[in-house]
């Protein structure tokens, strides 16, 4: 007996099987793959493009913009999908809307959806509407609300513009990595330097503590009452003043009678090497900063390895061509190379080479 199907007339085969009585086509004509249980919505924060999803504000982190966004569309369709049989779904960005996430609308994606058991195979775009809410974070900081300060400046004066952007990128990373949207530092220049209002007090201390020891800061921390919580505890807000010490790494400075190189900064210290007797010394950037060493960068010039003879290499100054002796013992160098060093006491010494 042959079965066909109620609604084509249509007979099985083996590349046309049929499901609860009906032909596939028919069958999925009736039930498709593509339901979901409800129409989706999609919150993001205008500020900071966090979407919202389970309780939670998933931050853009490093992620592209199109790759945040198609993250968002999943978690979003994921659950949502109610198949009338075992199926596989993909979901593709259709023109994502990039740019300021404060003007996204909505967001249109293609839904693939593929049946296991029978050669299936259905799509339908579909258009999320996105609604702008702003995420916890940038409520806050929205409010003007800060727990604590991060105060930039430089121990002689002004903060140089180099430095400043510097310590700006690292804080944008370190944010990042903190999984804490751009919008937790509110940046604000100052005569010295720039402040940095922060709107936790915990990653405030860290941010202060990480940047401390990545450039060698002079870290001083204050701590004033700034009014009373509702249960009756005392609010305190955190300074951490963070001062750059007037040398920094490559400087060469008169030490103790000598010329000493500050080669690198390790946990917070600064390694100072004498480059005649390769001794090391590391300094706080406190203790650094009340040296009050002479600097003798002008003095510093590169010289080229002309000759050795007997253990003794004979340099020329490329600034106005003298030549100099360089006493051993001295590392190993090659003719035609050019080197950095200083003459000290009618003596050329080469200065090190500076650690990454
Ligand atoms: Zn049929
Ligand atoms: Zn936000």
């Amino acid at each position: 007996m042959t079965r066909h199907c109620p609604k084509c007339g249509q007979e099985p085969s083996k590349t046309k099987p049929f499901i609860e009585g009906f032909c596939a086509n028919c069958y999925f004509e009736r039930q498709p793959l593509i339901v979901l249980r409800h129409p989706p919505q999609a919150k993001i924060c205008p500020r900071c493009q966090a979407y919202y999803h389970r309780g939670k504000w998933i931050r853009q982190g490093e992620k592209t913009q199109p790759d945040h966004l198609y993250d968002m569309v999943c978690d979003l369709l994921d659950p949502l999908f109610l198949p009338s049989q075992p199926a596989a779904f993909e979901i593709q960005l259709l023109e994502p809307p990039l740019g300021d996430s404060a003007k996204i609308k909505a967001v249109q994606v293609e839904i693939t959806a593929k049946a296991d058991e029978y050669p299936h195979e259905e799509q339908q775009v579909l258009t999320i509407p996105v609604t702008p809410i702003l995420c916890n974070q940038c409520k806050q900081t929205a409010g003007g609300y800060f727990e604590a300060v991060l105060q930039i400046r430089s121990f002689s004066g002004k903060l140089d513009p180099d430095q400043g952007d510097q310590i700006v990128a690292y804080l944008n990373q370190r944010l990042i990595e903190n999984d804490a949207p751009t919008s937790s530092l509110k940046f604000q220049e100052t005569r010295g330097g720039f402040d940095a209002k922060c709107i936790s007090g915990r990653l405030c201390r860290s941010l202060a503590k990480n940047l401390a020891e990545q450039f060698g800061l002079i870290a001083t921390t204050s701590s004033k009452v700034a009014g009373r919580t509702r249960d009756g505890k005392t609010l305190r807000r955190d300074t951490y003043l963070l001062r750059f010490p007037p040398y920094q790494v490559q400087d060469v400075i008169a030490y103790k009678q000598q010329p000493f190189v500050i080669t690198g900064i390790r946990n917070g210290r600064y390694t100072l090497t004498n480059p005649v007797t390769e001794q090391r010394e590391t300094l706080s950037p406190k203790d650094l900063a009340e040296i009050d060493a002479e600097l003798l960068n002008d003095e510093v010039e590169t010289y080229q390895v002309i000759s050795k003879e007997a253990e003794v290499y004979q340099l020329m100054s490329q600034a106005d061509y003298s030549i100099f002796d360089l006493l051993p013992p001295t590392q190993e160098l090659q003719v035609g190379a050019m080197v950095r060093a200083i003459e000290w006491q009618n003596q050329l010494v080469l200065l090190p080479e500076i650690e990454e």
